[in-house]
């Protein structure tokens, strides 16, 4: 369960996140859309800590992350993210790749590891790539690495931040279908960021939509598409569909 309630976020004395409050429960899946610079990025990087926020109750799975007291590595073991850069570890294959942070972090047996982060690799439809570097992968391949290593850790809620705007055309579908996966498995909370309004209309339970640092719509996913309230988002959509 993540939930925000008033919750406020500076850089400095810019304000990017105002007066946040949204409730996700367990295994829900909800897209978040918006345009460029309206807060999306900020708002899923203060769910795993990366970014801190001033003000307001931010909790996940019962921790308040605007507490400065609370155990971020408990959180972040809990809250996977997948980024538009992918961030793989390129001097390590694949395979190693996918095994790292639950050898260190969750200190799992290694034949089991290697058995988890096999059967992973088969479920992004790599099972021949697990010897590859980075380099030797294609960007969608690499996206899929990436997608396999945050489900390693198995979380309770995987965050994605724009992960096929980086991609090739060709290579945003296999990505996709990844996706589609792990928004359908309802003991996963996922939240996506995404232009890809095909995917939020056939996988999200929810569609938010931000500007300015403020959530203006939160509805269910035929709602928004069917009418969008607000002005905003109508003009957004106009643009984007
Ligand atoms: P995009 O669609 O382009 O990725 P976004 O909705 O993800 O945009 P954010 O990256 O969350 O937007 O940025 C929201 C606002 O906060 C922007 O005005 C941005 O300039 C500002 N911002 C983001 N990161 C920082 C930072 N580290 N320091 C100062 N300002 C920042
Ligand atoms: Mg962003």
């Amino acid at each position: 369960m993540i939930e925000f309630k008033n919750v406020e976020k500076y850089y400095g004395d810019f304000h990017a996140l105002k007066n946040i409050n949204l409730e996700i429960d367990d295994g829900e899946t909800v897209v978040l859309i918006g345009p460029s610079g309206s807060g999306k990025s900020t708002l899923i990087r203060t769910i795993n800590g990366l970014e801190p926020v001033q003000a307001g109750q931010l909790l996940v799975n019962g921790y308040d992350l605007a507490d400065k007291k609370t155990d971020m590595n408990k959180i972040r073991k809990n809250v996977g993210m997948v980024f538009q850069h992918f961030n793989l570890y390129e001097n390590k294959t694949t395979l190693e790749n996918i095994m790292l942070a639950p050898r260190l972090v969750l200190h799992r047996d290694e034949a089991e590891n290697k058995r988890i982060a096999l059967e992973l690799l088969d479920q992004v439809g790599l099972a021949d790539k697990g010897g590859n570097l980075p380099k030797q992968l294609s960007g969608g391949q690499k996206q899929r690495v990436a997608i396999a290593r945050s489900l390693a850790m198995k979380p309770k809620a995987l965050l994605f931040d724009e992960p096929t705007s980086a991609l090739d055309p060709e290579m945003i579908g296999d990505v996709l279908s990844v996706m589609k996966d792990i928004a359908k498995d309802s003991s996963m909370t996922t939240l996506v960021v995404t232009h890809e309004m095909g995917f939020a209309k056939q996988v999200a339970d929810r569609v938010i939509f931000m500007a300015d640092g403020q959530i203006l719509e939160d509805d269910k996913t035929a709602d928004f598409f069917g009418a969008p309230r607000e002005p905003r988002a109508q003009q957004f959509l106009s643009q984007v569909l």
